[in-house]
């Protein structure tokens, strides 16, 4: 039997073994790594609302009201007030009948895909799809049909071929995300929107690095592109651009009926925090008004600060081999710039890369200052 050192000394050999850092500060622009003060260009946290003291103020006042368990699932005594008053707000901000919330955007993938397609049913994914969409596409039990990324080509081929192979009842469901995680890139909504109208199929569109960032009051690429009613499922999470933790989808009452039944990752896990529910709808207030419209407004001047061609929050800087992009990342970590390498299964093999994410929060010196030290070790090593 193989022991668990055998298969961690593989992937130390192919630089791919991984291990945890421990920051001792808040996460922000600047953490406290080892010790040391660096700055920070790998979070998630693209308006700087994870220590915003707003929000923590909001979180201690929303603890205080509602406590801090929930007791239960959310079928069983876990639905408080706070969980339906955001699943009501969540749907208002996304223009759909309903909402449902879950503890993360992996449990909302997982619960949600297997509970709207099944064995005779076909899922066509994006080639780069977050893990949390595969899982869920291959918990169903669906055939999966993998599209190269955003290749619509091949989107209509599968498309076609699932139309003649799904029975009369059968479902096909299209899913993408509108920014890429590891590549920053969009979808063609549009186009794809199109598509899935033509054959009948349904849609999922993940969310999670648009939400809070793109679109009027942040409501996503779908809301830029005036193409929300279009949508069979809005996917995202509030663990990116709201500073929290915690995945939603929106759309009809009966989709989110149905799931309210048959989302395993909903029906058999603990409702989030109460007061966490209640800091999220604060959030998603603080979003849609006018602070949130001016800390995009710096975000967006902060990434095009750093590329002028970026169309999101996260850029990819692709290396190759995980060696090297393991070097430059422990380079820059020396020069006090906190940003990881990014390497396969995250990303395909032969592209690790550098994965720099840009925050409202950083100033305009700390983004120059990123862009020299890249200057020099990436064109040095
Ligand atoms: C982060 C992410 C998720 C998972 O969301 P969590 O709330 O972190 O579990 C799902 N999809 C995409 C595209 C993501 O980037």
């Amino acid at each position: 039997m193989r022991t668990p050192g055998e298969e961690l000394a593989h992937l130390e050999s192919e630089s791919l073994r991984r291990s945890l850092r421990r920051i001792e500060s808040p996460q922000g622009p600047h953490v406290l790594l080892s010790g040391r003060e660096v700055l920070n260009f790998s979070s998630n946290d693209y308006l700087g609302l994870a220590d915003s003291p707003d929000l923590v103020g909001a979180f201690q006042e929303n603890l205080s009201r509602y406590g801090v368990g929930s007791g239960a699932s959310r079928l069983v005594c876990g639905s408080l007030a706070p969980h339906v008053e955001l699943e009501q707000k969540l749907a208002d901000v996304k223009k759909t009948e309903a909402a449902l919330t879950f503890s993360s955007g992996f449990a909302t993938a997982t619960g949600a895909i297997p509970a709207i397609c099944q064995k005779d049913d076909v899922i066509i994914l994006d080639k780069l799809s977050h893990a949390s969409l595969i899982d869920g596409s291959r918990l169903s039990g669906a055939t999966i049909r993998v599209f190269p990324h955003n290749d619509l080509d091949k989107l209509r081929k599968h498309l076609n071929w699932a139309k003649e192979n799904v029975g009369s009842n059968g479902r096909i469901l299209v899913i993408t995300e509108s920014v890429f995680s590891m590549d920053g890139d969009l979808a063609p909504l549009s186009e794809i929107c199109d598509l899935k109208d033509e054959f009948g199929a349904l849609l999922l569109v993940d969310e999670a690095h648009a939400f809070g960032i793109i679109g009027p009051q942040g409501r996503g690429l779908a809301a830029e592109l005036g193409l929300e009613t279009r949508i069979d499922f809005h996917m995202g999470t509030f663990s990116k651009a709201l500073g929290l933790s915690g995945g939603y989808l929106c759309s009809s009452k009966e989709w989110i009926d149905l799931w309210t039944n048959r989302a395993r990752s909903f029906i058999y896990s603990t409702a989030p925090s109460p007061a966490l529910a209640a800091t999220i709808a604060d959030a998603l207030e603080l979003i849609t008004r006018e602070e949130g419209e001016a800390l995009r407004t710096k975000l967006w001047e902060n990434i095009h600060h750093f590329s002028a061609e970026a169309t999101s929050a996260i850029i990819p800087l692709i290396l190759g081999e995980n060696d090297k992009a393991l070097q430059v990342s422990q380079d820059l970590q020396e020069r006090g710039f906190l940003v990881p390498a990014i390497r396969f299964p995250t990303v395909p093999r032969g592209t690790a890369r550098l994965r720099v994410t840009i925050s409202a929060a950083h100033s305009s010196e700390e983004i120059d200052s990123l862009k020299s030290a890249l200057a020099e070790f990436i064109s040095t090593s």
